[in-house]
């Protein structure tokens, strides 16, 4: 049988051990990928630490995946031995439901995250179903655009979906490795854009990556400053925040997205959102033609991940530095 190998953990916030898993024959929609990088996002670490309370143990994180697909299976008839793909945080859908007939197999209720329930990226080769397999433009660096397949997609559709365009005022919290994207993207479809930070070394790469202004949130009353300013914000923060002062924050018909995911509920009075017609989303990552969408957005307009290169063996060395905030932008693990 032939052996796949990567590093997995085995219990709730362990360090990521070496590991392999057994696969029989390619599945027939299925195509075989042999990774050259990953990406570390921090819903690998959240996994890793069972914060969601859905991690099975063993098993092996990585989903911003871009590698060489090596073989195809049976049925295959969109991609082809050789062509370099990305793979985000979905591997397979049912295919037939509603959702996935119109082109939202991100909302299929039968979805299959790529490293929940099965074995991700932090591996030499990944089988995912070919639908959920993005060829990648060639103008973009694997290392830079690993980054974009989930965080990437993660703020690039909230931005097209709550229509950004030139005359909006964003705001972007959190300028991590999604925050960094979500400027560059915000600055793409023409808005506004305002980085709000609690690290204020952030400042200067945050304006070169797009933000005309830049807000240290550990300022008191920097909220206070801004209320009333924003069309948009969107919130990539895992942390409970002062929802409030960013709904206030918001103009008259002003949305707030979350896609961060905070501990604890979101408590807003019902007074700050009927008064100007407000309202707060959540959004997930995109389907896999908003991930052909967002790679040309990328390739057109230079969008790409500022990223630190570990090799594969020293993921927990990235997986540490992610918890402590200190990574600028995206950790990238390579084969
Ligand atoms: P990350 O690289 O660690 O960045 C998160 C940023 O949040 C940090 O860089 C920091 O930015 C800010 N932050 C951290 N702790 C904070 C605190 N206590 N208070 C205020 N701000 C804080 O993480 P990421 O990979 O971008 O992911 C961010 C979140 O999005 C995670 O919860 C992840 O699971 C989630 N996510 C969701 C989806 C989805 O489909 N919705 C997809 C991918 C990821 P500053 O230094 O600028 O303050
Ligand atoms: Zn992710």
């Amino acid at each position: 049988m032939k052996q796949i190998h990567g590093l997995a953990v085995h219990a709730a916030g362990a360090q990521l051990l070496a590991y392999k898993y057994g696969v029989e024959e390619l599945a027939a929609n299925d195509v075989e990928i042999k990774i050259s990088h990953c990406g570390v996002c921090h819903s690998d670490v959240h996994l890793i630490d069972n914060d969601w309370g859905m991690s099975k143990y063993p098993f092996i994180p990585g989903h911003e995946i871009v590698g060489t697909v090596v073989e195809v299976g049976s049925n295959v008839r969109d991609r082809k031995v050789g062509e370099r793909v990305g793979v985000g945080w979905q591997a397979d859908s049912c295919g037939i439901c509603e959702w996935c007939r119109q082109g939202d197999e991100h909302l299929c209720a039968k979805s299959q995250p790529t490293c929940v329930g099965r074995n991700g990226g932090y591996a030499d080769s990944i089988r995912v179903n070919s639908r959920f397999a993005i060829p990648v433009p060639e103008v973009l660096e694997s290392e830079n655009v690993a980054p974009l397949l989930c965080g990437g997609i993660t703020v690039y559709s909230p931005l097209r979906n709550h229509d950004v365009r030139p005359s909006s005022r964003v705001g972007v919290v959190g300028i991590g490795g999604l925050g960094h994207m979500g400027l560059q993207f915000a600055k793409a479809f023409g808005a506004e854009v305002t980085a709000f930070s609690t690290s204020k070394d952030k400042e200067a790469e945050a304006k070169t990556l797009g933000a005309h202004h830049f807000i240290n949130t550990r300022d008191t009353g920097a909220l206070k400053k801004v209320a009333g300013s924003f069309d948009f914000i969107l919130s990539t923060v895992s942390a409970d925040q002062d929802w409030a002062g960013y709904v206030a924050a918001l103009r008259p018909k002003g949305r707030m997205c979350v896609v961060g995911v905070p501990p604890s509920p979101i408590q807003v009075p019902a007074f700050a959102l009927v008064g100007g017609q407000k309202s707060i989303s959540g959004s997930p990552t995109g389907s896999p033609q908003d991930l052909h969408e967002m790679l040309d957005v990328a390739a057109r307009h230079n969008v790409k991940a500022i990223t630190e290169r570990f090799p594969m063996a020293k993921a927990n060395d990235a997986v540490a530095r992610v918890k402590k905030n200190q990574v600028r932008y995206r950790a990238v693990l390579t084969n």
